[in-house]
């Protein structure tokens, strides 16, 4: 992960705790993600000031065999409830894809963080956002929560059409989404679409999507000054666990 900010850090990390929750609710969001409840006590400080902030989920491997344990984005909470909102993007041999559709209420689970997602702070004047399916839980957060009257456009590749989403956005958000072909490699669209994306200095610049196509968002953000930005793999094709 990389981040650049001329900015001091927003909000101080808390100390990451382990806590046991159990699934209150699932829902099929889109085609391929689906919308996990959580549901334990104390919650509240598994939450980050931050949208787009994301916790570690641990859940149970069939047989007894220990625990898997993968990144989340934070998509909701409810203090009265005290429960908290993953959704999964349900991709083709994933543990976590197997767990999720396997999962029923009461399916124990473990939680670990928050961390925050490296969202653009308030000195940016405006935000760009790119991410593919995994990344729309942070991109949606953070587009809800641009309650200032500051431009902020996402840039969201799917593999499906079916995987749009209806998002409430603030009168200043837009989304534009991208088609992934069958041979395109994943991020390919996003990495695509930058040279064509107005970037100047007081731009928040994000971006999270396969670790390959990350790398070469770097590469060309390189020569660009901006005030704020932050780029992150999250996930690599082919390797499981991937942390940068
Ligand atoms: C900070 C952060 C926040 C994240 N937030 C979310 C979130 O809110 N929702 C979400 O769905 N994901 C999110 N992710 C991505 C998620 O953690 C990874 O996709 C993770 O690898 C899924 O675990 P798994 O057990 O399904 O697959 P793994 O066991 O990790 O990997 C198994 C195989 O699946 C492949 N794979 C992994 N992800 C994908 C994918 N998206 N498409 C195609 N192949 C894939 C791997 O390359 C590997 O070959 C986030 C990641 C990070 C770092």
């Amino acid at each position: 992960m990389i981040t650049r900010t001329a900015t001091p850090p927003r909000a101080p990390r808390r100390a990451a705790v382990l806590r046991e929750v159990a699934v209150t609710a699932r829902e099929q969001i889109s085609e391929r993600m689906l919308r996990v409840t959580l549901g334990g006590h104390d919650l509240a400080p598994t939450v980050h000031d931050a949208p787009g902030a994301w916790v570690k989920l641990f859940v149970p491997l069939p047989g007894g065999a220990g625990e898997h344990g993968r990144a989340y984005t934070v998509r909701g909470f409810d203090p009265i409830r005290d429960e908290i909102t993953v959704d999964i993007f349900l991709h083709d041999g994933g543990t976590m894809t197997a767990w999720a559709l396997g999962c029923r209420v009461g399916s124990p689970a473990r939680i670990g963080g928050p961390r925050p997602s490296g969202a653009p702070g308030a000195s940016a004047a405006s935000l760009l956002l790119f991410g593919d399916e995994t990344a729309l839980p942070a991109i949606s957060a953070m587009l809800e929560r641009e309650h200032r009257e500051r431009p902020a456009h996402a840039i969201v590749e799917l593999g499906s059409p079916g995987d749009q989403q209806e998002l409430e956005l603030p009168p200043k958000a837009s989304i534009t989404w991208l088609l992934r072909g069958r041979t395109d490699a994943p991020g390919s669209l996003l990495v695509a679409a930058a040279p064509r994306a107005r970037l100047d200095p007081n731009t928040g610049v994000w971006f999270a999507a396969e670790a390959h196509a990350a790398q070469e968002f770097r590469r060309l953000l390189r020569p660009v000054q901006l005030s704020e930005s932050h780029t992150q793999g999250y996930w690599r094709r082919g390797v499981g666990d991937h942390q940068e």
